[in-house]
């Protein structure tokens, strides 16, 4: 979601002059675009910071200026302590806020730095942006929702994001046409909570997940649609079904379960049982045989016996992960579970995030080759390390590369999986199946 942000700041700040720059020579403003969800993420922005001062203060030998601008949840959480911890920040600013950046960017230059603008606002940011004028390229982002009502005992994003909000259909369906326009064959929808979209329709009614998905499908020259990321207690019927009726719905869902325990499930405040999840996964792959999965999951959330970690095992043997995130419970401030006196100690956590990784990433290599000899069709959208290679996903999110195929570069292709490794896999194309855009 920052990415796509990051997208959206550079859309309000164009009509400015501004544009985006690789170097920080060139640079005349540097936002840090930031996350918040655990302590490393929130570590890394200060020492970043750090690193951009030296910059600002080269160019201020040079007699030029440069504005340092904190955005995202880590502006959100820390407002004026940022500009306390570091005063050469001239501007934070949180996630609800980046469509007032030309404003707060002008304040910066006339009032010297300290501008910090935190409001979740009551007119929704959304319909205040101008329209997306950057393209992000054949596969794109968009949000649909954000923020969350769900306050699962160890996280912040209800709290740095905000309210549940949903954009209306309308106004999405308008922004993936543009893309479209703008040569976007796949759109990843975005929310942090993105199945519960419940989306104002024209007619009066409420557009659910599936709904949107459905009328996006029918856009011309639109030929993947993914969406991520879910809660399983907003699986729907509707849209459990539509994986199996709309071809355009890539088959790969990323769905955490953050824990295999019951118990656990319950001290984390997700409203679900471990056995409520495994029947969503079964409900899946009977109407989509094929589908690929992925999860989050925290070890050593507070109070976590061994018991309650063998549940999460457990777990993962019986679903058998295509790929999945895991990290070690991060007390995060103002959080429920933050404030338990039974946390877990950092030896034990390491030692047990280090057996779930290894039993993840024997599944994820088991994964990647049992697909050697496949057929697909996949969308070569990036340069990769060497001369004449391509990258891309498979339908079902693996990483692939393909060699001796730069023509292909924006194009979908049909490829056999040749060779695979732990974190990616290799193609060959099958001359020549390139499937053109439909004109919309
Ligand atoms: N909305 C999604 C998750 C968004 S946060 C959901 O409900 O699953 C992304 C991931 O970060 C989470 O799935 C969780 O695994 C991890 N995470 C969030 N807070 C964390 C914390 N305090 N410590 C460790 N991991 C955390
Ligand atoms: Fe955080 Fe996801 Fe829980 Fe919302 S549903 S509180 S985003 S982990």
């Amino acid at each position: 979601m920052n990415v796509y942000d990051s997208v959206r700041m550079n859309d309000c700040l164009a009509p400015m002059g501004y544009k985006a720059s690789n170097t920080y020579e060139d640079a005349d403003l540097v936002i840090l675009n930031t996350c918040h969800i655990r302590e490393k993420a929130e570590d890394k922005v200060y020492s970043e910071l750090g690193r951009i001062r030296q910059e600002k203060i080269k160019k201020s030998a040079k007699g030029e200026q440069m504005l340092i601008a904190v955005g995202g949840c880590v502006g959100q959480a820390e407002g004026e302590e940022i500009i306390r911890r570091a005063p050469y920040v001239d501007i934070v600013l949180g996630p609800q806020s980046y469509h007032q950046l030309p404003e707060m960017v002008t304040r910066a230059i006339r009032e010297k730095g300290g501008v910090v603008e935190l409001d979740f606002p009551t007119v929704q940011k959304f319909d205040l942006l101008p329209e997306s004028t950057t393209s992000q390229g054949v596969s794109a982002f968009l949000s649909i929702q954000e923020g969350c009502d769900k306050f699962c005992s160890f996280c912040v994003v209800p709290y740095t994001r905000g309210a549940e909000y949903s954009r209306k259909m309308d106004t999405v369906e308008q922004e993936a046409r543009r893309m479209v326009d703008q040569g976007t064959m796949e759109i990843t929808l975005l929310g942090q909570n993105v199945n519960a979209y419940h989306g104002d329709n024209t007619d009066g009614t409420t557009a659910s997940l599936a709904d949107l998905i459905d009328r996006l499908a029918r856009i011309n020259g639109l030929e993947r649609i993914r969406y991520m990321t879910s809660h399983p207690k907003d699986m729907s019927d509707d849209l459990i079904a539509i994986h199996g009726s709309e071809p355009k719905l890539m088959p790969f869902l990323h769905l955490p379960v953050q824990s295999g325990s019951d118990t656990v499930l319950k001290r984390m405040n997700r409203k679900h049982e471990a056995s409520f999840y495994i029947d969503i996964i079964e409900r899946l792959r009977k109407v989509r045989p094929d589908i690929a999965f992925s999860s989050d999951f925290i070890v050593g959330f507070p109070g976590e016996t061994d018991k309650e970690f063998d549940e999460t095992m457990k777990m993962v043997e019986q679903v058998q992960y295509a790929q999945a995130y895991s990290f070690k419970y991060s007390p995060r401030p103002g959080t429920p579970a933050a404030m338990d006196d039974q946390q877990v100690p950092e030896e034990l956590k390491d030692e047990r995030l280090q057996r779930l990784q290894s039993l993840l990433r024997h599944q994820q290599t088991t994964y990647n080759a049992s697909c050697i000899g496949m057929t697909m069709t996949v969308l070569l959208d990036r340069d990769g390390k060497f001369d004449g290679q391509l990258l891309g996903k498979t339908p079902y999110m693996q990483s692939l590369h393909v060699q001796d195929a730069e023509n292909y570069r924006g194009k979908l292709v049909d490829v056999r999986i040749i060779g695979s490794t732990l974190n990616s896999v290799s193609a060959e194309i099958i001359n020549p199946t390139v499937h053109h855009r439909k004109a919309s």
